[in-house]
């Protein structure tokens, strides 16, 4: 097999795709380019990408509009989206936004009208809840909210809503990592007409160990300022489409919102993507040690980890769609927020912070902190109760971490 016909892997190509050397005069890692603006060879040029830019022309195959400004776009963002392509199975278009948020919101607004509905898994992340509640709907576009691994009442919610434009999918859940059938959604969508856009936050899961688009889904979301970023350092966010032409109206939403990710933040997020599979495969391993472990410690009273699910159609649905369980966990503190809160306070090597996906390990509170303006009813719903502590185990040597937070419990189990 010659060089040119072999298949190249996604960790090669995160390296080799996208990036001409000659282009950054020979360095053989990308140059920043700071500039607002690009100097057009010709006026003739100018007008082209302009028509181009505008939609008024169709590119020739193979042909990119210039370089022109770069709220709309610019060489460090076509280098990293370049990068993120091979990572994501059956990626043909990616976009990088300023934040997770910025991701979601630009993606939702382009493919949604007033009148539209979108259809969307709970719990969801506490962002996207407020987007769809708070902006969303007094805008004029429904938010209709399914309990997350519920099949039936999401084909039915999918069915029956008029005008559903959006699926949005949430999986695994946040805290309690809740999964629901991707495929079995994207099913459901088919049998309409016209059929909803799936879109899923594959932030907990992916890139690594989840593949929305090779299930059928049309977007793959992430906030990139957990794992992809992965040092808990910048904020940022992807989404990835299996057809170009949905990535078009999100492209020139971003242009007109100004929320594509500056230079500065690709060029550092670029450099995080050839280790974001050598981390979560670490993260992932540490914390199924862990999880598994601690699952026996007299002060827990319940640990939710996908390699520890009891539910036969969760298991099911996990076995179908993941590779491997990650690196996030939830325990229930038998005494509650006193012994939760005990517990956080005794970690010496492990963090209280919010966030997740980083090579540090940080634990938090959801119950006071992410989900504490989530309505009573609603946290009954998503489980998020008051002895719940959320875990993102980093890459530290797991014995530590482990022996951190059994001796952190043991402190709680005083409190029982
Ligand atoms: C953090 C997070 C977001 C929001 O991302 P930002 O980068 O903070 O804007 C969205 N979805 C999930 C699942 C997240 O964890």
């Amino acid at each position: 097999m010659s060089n040119t016909e072999r298949k190249i892997h996604p960790s090669t190509a995160v390296l080799t795709a996208g990036f001409d050397p000659a282009l950054s005069v020979g360095s053989a890692r990308p140059a920043v380019f700071r500039s607002s603006t690009y100097v057009f060879p010709s006026p003739e040029a100018a007008e082209r990408a302009f028509a181009i830019l505008g939609g008024r022309v169709k590119p020739e195959p193979g042909e990119t509009a210039d370089l022109i400004y770069s709220r709309f776009n610019h060489p460090n963002a076509e280098i990293v989206e370049a990068h993120l392509l091979p990572l994501e199975n059956n990626g043909k278009a990616a976009a990088v936004f300023n934040s997770g948020m910025a991701a979601i919101m630009t993606a939702l607004m382009a493919h949604t009208r007033p009148g539209d509905a979108i259809v969307y898994t709970v719990p969801i992340y506490g962002g996207t809840q407020s987007l769809i509640q708070n902006f969303l709907e007094p805008w004029g576009i429904l938010g209709v909210p399914v309990a997350g691994g519920d099949s039936a009442a999401l084909d039915s919610a999918i069915q029956h809503t008029p005008h559903c434009r959006i699926v949005l999918l949430e999986t695994p859940a946040n805290p309690t990592l809740t999964m629901t059938d991707i495929a079995r959604a994207v099913e459901s969508a088919s049998r309409r007409e016209p059929r909803p856009l799936v879109m899923v936050d594959n932030t907990f899961l992916g890139p690594a160990f989840q593949h929305p688009l090779d299930l059928g889904a049309d977007i793959s979301l992430y906030s990139a300022t957990k794992y992809l970023g992965g040092f808990s350092d910048i904020l940022a966010g992807v989404a990835i489409c299996k057809d170009p032409e949905i990535m078009r109206p999100i492209r020139a939403r971003r242009s007109l919102f100004g929320n594509i990710l500056a230079p500065d933040e690709c060029w550092i997020l670029d450099s995080r993507l050839p280790t974001v599979h050598l981390r979560m495969n670490r993260q992932s391993k540490n914390a199924q040690r862990i999880a598994e472990k601690l699952v026996a410690h007299p002060a827990v009273k319940k640990l939710y980890y996908p390699s520890l699910f009891t539910d036969p159609e969760q298991i099911r649905i996990r076995d179908a769609q993941c590779d491997y369980p990650g690196g996030i966990f939830s325990v229930d503190l038998k005494g509650g927020k006193p012994a939760a809160f005990e517990f956080l306070r005794h970690l010496q090597v492990a963090r209280n912070a919010v966030s997740l996906g980083g090579v540090e390990t940080l634990v938090c509170h959801p119950r006071s902190t992410t989900h504490s303006a989530v309505s009573q009813q609603e946290l009954q719903l998503s489980g998020v109760v008051d002895g719940l502590v959320r875990v993102s185990i980093g890459i530290e040597d797991w014995r530590d971490v482990l022996a951190d937070f059994e001796s952190a419990l043991d402190r709680a189990a005083l409190l029982q």
